[in-house]
């Protein structure tokens, strides 16, 4: 399948062996979705470098018309211009560096998951892999139901969450793009980092990363992608 690919790129990767946890997440993924490639990874140095760069930008300046965070957008065009990225050559890029009050995101083909909030917690930063994975992986399908109403914190996401069971639902909550609303789906979403934590905790708990629905999703992108 050389259509498919995946890099582990890293800035400061000793903090939390960030590869070594990455790696271990991507082959439980690929495993999970009956996927066989090798997985690369590339060591960048420059973080300082990086970071003083941004010292010029905020966090959410300069965002792209699609709302994308300056610094990120900063980030994601340094990883596309040493490695392209496409819907089949997927980059993973892991980092202690602050990249704003997210521990995660992801753009196109680009999933960029930071440390630095994290901090010592290899099981909170293991499910925002497996979650921007899923992302990158086109899940959650934006073609499955989606509740039009607006959310703002953890608790009203849980209580729609409540109310949506077994509904295969998604919806969007200040503009951070669809997320799941099935119970223990690492594809559901969650504002503050205590609450990120607490998902984890589901998500050891729970047989598998991802909702019966999010799975179908990632498995039928990667159908689109053998069927080119
Ligand atoms: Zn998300
Ligand atoms: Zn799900």
């Amino acid at each position: 399948m050389s259509e498919i690919s995946y890099n582990i790129i890293s800035y400061d990767p000793e903090k939390l062996g960030l590869i070594k946890i990455t790696k271990k997440v991507l082959a439980d993924f690929l495993n999970l979705v009956g996927v066989d490639v090798s997985v690369q990874c590339l060591e960048c140095s420059g973080r300082d470098q990086l970071v003083s760069e941004w010292e010029t930008i905020g966090y959410y300046e300069g965002s792209d018309d699609d709302g994308f965070p300056g610094r990120l957008l900063t980030l994601s065009s340094k990883v596309a211009s040493q490695l392209p990225a496409s819907k089949g050559h997927k980059r993973i890029l892991v980092t202690s560096i602050d990249i704003g009050r997210v521990v995660g995101t992801s753009y196109g083909w680009i999933a960029i998951i930071s440390s630095h909030q994290i901090q010592d917690d290899p099981e909170t930063f293991a499910t925002t892999v497996f979650h921007e994975l899923g992302h990158i992986h086109g899940a959650p399908n934006t073609e499955r139901k989606k509740v039009d109403r607006q959310v703002n914190n953890d608790p009203e996401i849980v209580e729609l969450e409540k109310e949506m069971q077994g509904e295969n639902a998604i919806y969007e909550c200040l503009d951070f793009g669809e997320h799941c609303l099935n119970q223990n789906c690492t594809m559901r979403q969650r504002l503050t980092f205590e609450n990120w934590k607490v998902l984890t905790k589901e998500r050891l708990a729970a047989d598998s990363p991802y909702c019966e629905s999010c799975l179908a999703n990632i498995m039928s992108h990667f159908e689109a992608l053998k069927g080119k």
